[in-house]
């Protein structure tokens, strides 16, 4: 059945596959950015020129404000958010001796707030329609860490304890809440990494080779689905064997 669904950080990366792989599924789909206007842009218009619906939709999702007129905005273009994706995410990797509060609270806000304050905004509708799926991007570095990642790791290991209570919060009413949690996928947020921690991140690989963003995709396309109406509060690892 076709839905109305928000991706969070939809101009790029794994957003913006996701994005693509739910509109080829007939969902409508609200592209989200922040600075990537003219990205988001061109997620739509690939959407639409592909026979699918989509609406580009501003906001900072760190922003309570920002978040309210995000989903009034996306109610107004495609309706009632209906699946959720919470996939906008920063980095600010350092040592922990050298991390500033400042790259604690900034990671910390893009990528665990952000999922709270969407997550309470689309949860109204979902209770009213006892329809919803909530799908938020974590990490495997919230589930074994990550040298350097510390505030990273926090903020996505908290996002699997704020999935489960939520999952348990709004279960009766039928809506599911899960994680999807890559190991290294390539995009800007990767490319940005020195030879030598992609090196060491390789060889930790089963698989032997990093993942596309359309991998993650799917993962999140499976949990969207009506097959998944039984699937709630788990991490779905997309990590091809890297932290097993
Ligand atoms: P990118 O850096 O390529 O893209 C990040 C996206 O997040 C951008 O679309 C950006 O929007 C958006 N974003 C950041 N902050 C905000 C904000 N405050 N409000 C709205 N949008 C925001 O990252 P990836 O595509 O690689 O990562 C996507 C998600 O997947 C993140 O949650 C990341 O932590 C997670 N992940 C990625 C992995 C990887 O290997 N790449 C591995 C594991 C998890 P804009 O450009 O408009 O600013």
């Amino acid at each position: 059945m076709a839905r109305v669904a928000l991706v969070t950080g939809a101009g790029r990366g794994i957003g913006r596959a996701i994005a693509e792989h739910l509109a080829g599924q007939g969902h409508r789909v609200a592209v989200n950015y922040r600075t990537s206007a003219a990205a988001a842009g061109e997620v739509v218009a690939g959407i639409i020129g592909a026979g699918g619906e989509a609406a580009a939709a501003a906001g900072d999702v760190t922003e309570e404000a920002a978040v309210s007129a995000l989903f009034a905005a996306v109610e107004q273009s495609l309706g009632p958010v209906e699946i959720l994706v919470n996939n906008a995410g920063i980095t600010r990797d350092g040592l922990l001796l050298r991390m500033r509060p400042d790259d604690w609270d900034a990671v910390l806000s893009a990528d665990l707030r952000s999922a709270y304050l969407c997550t309470r905004a689309a949860l109204r509708g979902m209770l009213r329609a006892r329809w919803g799926r909530i799908i938020s991007i974590g990490s495997v570095a919230g589930l074994v860490g990550n040298a350097g990642q510390a505030n990273y790791a926090a903020a996505k290991a908290g996002l699997i304890g704020f999935t489960k209570a939520v999952a348990r919060e709004v279960g009766g009413r039928g809506i599911t809440a899960n994680v999807v949690a890559p190991g290294y996928i390539e995009t800007a947020m990767t490319a940005a990494l020195g030879p030598e921690v992609r090196e060491a991140a390789l060889r930790a690989v089963a698989l032997g080779r990093f993942g596309a963003p359309q991998e993650v995709a799917a993962a999140v396309g499976y949990l969207a689905s009506d097959p998944a109406a039984y699937v709630t509060g788990q991490v779905l690892v997309v990590d091809g064997g890297m932290a097993l």
